[in-house]
């Protein structure tokens, strides 16, 4: 027998020894977030990160106790000046949200109370049910369908088409996909993201399974190529089962015909999904609810909170209209989680059954504090602005006779580059832009990103900031051509 006495005897814990000093930590810490957030338009947009900065990130595990001063120093000294910089108000790279200083505050309630929000009847779980809920509102999806926040878009895209798959035939999850005997194809564009190819492959379905349509001059799916590849695919033994529909592509944020693909998804009896990672938040724009408004017919959609709703990174959505097959493909009853008729393992239906996660994080307060201090009307306003300022920056762009437009602005993402016209320099063009986006990222000015379209180096602006301001890209516009000059030796 061991003798445990001495450890039992000592009562160790991670609370405070002083609770006031750590009470005054916080009140510090809360200021200095704060503080940093009202100003952070007086920061750069970014910042290489310094050597010394650099090698406190690089210590030994530590063993022993430090105190949380000293901690909090190195934070505010080698993490806090180094940020993506999302949060700036010239930052428009790849698709990242801004997060706000509610989300914030939120997170920090959140994680104090800690709880596991995957089953059980506690608070949680209700505000969980109660943003679903409205999310499903806002997307027009009726209340009987079910919804769950995930970490983001690739995997609530993933578990969309596990649902799918499963619909397709219902004895895969039981014997897997060694029991089919043709190859399951699934369908997008060319433009749409790599985390469908990589869903494909981790379901076991092999990156080849996802066939890939070619695009439009406007890069919308090409319909009829589409159709004409079900067919044939159908006509030599393959078994098409799903169609990923775009809104918001990533490279130019095109919207794929919508309403088309429901036709044909009905017509060849194949699952619909929607990812709708940034751009579905324009259903929500009164230009766009129209053309939108099918998404309430589609089988489940993809949308992150992270990116279009300003929500603080890892918070995605999945909607599935139909909630018995999404639960059909998850739930697996088990003991140590059979529901009670009361006390705590009673309470609403387990949240692990409708994904792939066990425990979970309360990611939801944050989303019901933001839906409801800022209002859905003043959401739009601002995801109406995003697109304003889009079309905005497209017109200071035409008016420039050395940029030229690369593609059609659907939404929130424009996508051009340094283009002065001169004899001899369509063959430098890559080199020069994409040295402009470095240089323009270096000075800390704006933080653009880049996409290659058709083999030409992009320049790629998707606005999804509350933080931007109309003179923010007017600036933008004066820089780009300051450093495009620069480098042509003008
Ligand atoms: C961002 C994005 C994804 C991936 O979402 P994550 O939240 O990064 O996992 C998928 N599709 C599109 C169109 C995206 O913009």
């Amino acid at each position: 027998m061991i003798d445990y006495t001495n450890i039992l005897e000592n009562e160790y814990t991670l609370d405070p020894d002083n609770w006031d000093d750590i009470e005054r930590m916080g009140v510090e810490m809360v200021k200095d977030m704060i503080s940093y957030l009202r100003n952070i338009r007086k920061e750069p947009s970014w910042r290489p990160i310094s050597d010394s900065a650099k090698k406190d990130l690089h210590k030994p595990i530590p063993t022993t106790p430090q105190p949380l001063r000293t901690i909090y120093n190195d934070y505010v000294e080698s993490i806090l000046p180094y940020p993506t910089g999302n949060i700036h108000p010239k930052f428009w790279a790849w698709a990242d949200g801004t997060g706000s200083v509610v989300a914030m505050l939120a997170d920090m309630l959140a994680s104090g109370l800690n709880p596991n929000v995957c089953a059980g009847e506690h608070s949680s779980m209700y505000v969980e049910q109660q943003v679903i809920d409205w999310l499903k509102e806002m997307m027009g999806f009726p209340a009987t369908s079910s919804g769950i926040l995930l970490s983001g878009g690739a995997m609530s895209n993933l578990t969309a088409l596990i649902i799918a798959r499963n619909s397709f035939d219902k004895s895969i999850r039981k014997k897997g996909i060694n029991s089919k005997h043709g190859l399951m194809t699934i369908y997008t564009s060319e433009e749409a993201h790599s985390c469908i190819e990589k869903a494909a492959d981790v379901m076991g379905l092999g990156l080849e399974s996802v066939i890939k349509i070619p695009v439009e001059a406007n890069y919308q799916i090409n319909i009829s190529i589409l159709k004409e590849q079900i067919h044939k695919d159908k006509a030599n033994g393959l078994l098409p089962f799903c169609i990923v529909g775009n809104v918001g592509t990533v490279n130019t944020g095109a919207i794929d015909p919508i309403d088309e693909l429901l036709l044909i998804a009905k017509e060849e009896s194949m699952w619909l999904h929607i990812d709708g990672a940034f751009g579905a938040f324009a259903k929500l724009v009164p230009e766009y609810s129209k053309q939108l408004n099918v998404l309430s017919e589609v089988d489940s959609i993809t949308f992150d909170l992270h990116k279009w709703m300003y929500l603080p990174f890892g918070i995605g959505c999945l909607l599935v209209k139909n909630k018995e097959l999404h639960k059909d493909s998850f739930a697996i009853p088990v003991e140590y989680l059979f529901k009670h008729e009361r006390g705590l393992a009673s309470g609403p239906d387990i949240i692990s059954d409708y994904g792939i996660e066990m425990s979970r994080g309360f990611k939801s307060l944050s989303v019901w504090f933001c839906l409801q201090t800022y209002g859905i009307n003043k959401l739009k306003l601002l995801i109406r602005q995003n697109v304003a300022q889009a079309f905005y920056l497209q017109n200071l762009i035409e008016k420039e006779t050395q940029l030229e437009l690369l593609a059609h602005v659907s939404i929130n993402v424009v996508c051009f580059r340094f283009n002065p016209q001169i004899p001899n320099i369509e063959a430098k063009l890559n080199e020069i832009n994409k040295e402009i986006v470095m240089k323009l990222q270096e000075s800390g000015d704006a933080t653009p990103s880049y996409t290659m379209l058709k083999g030409i180096y992009t320049i790629r602006v998707a606005i999804i900031n509350h933080r931007s301001r109309k003179e923010d890209f007017d600036s933008f516009i004066t820089s780009i051509i300051k450093i495009g000059n620069e480098l042509i030796g003008f």
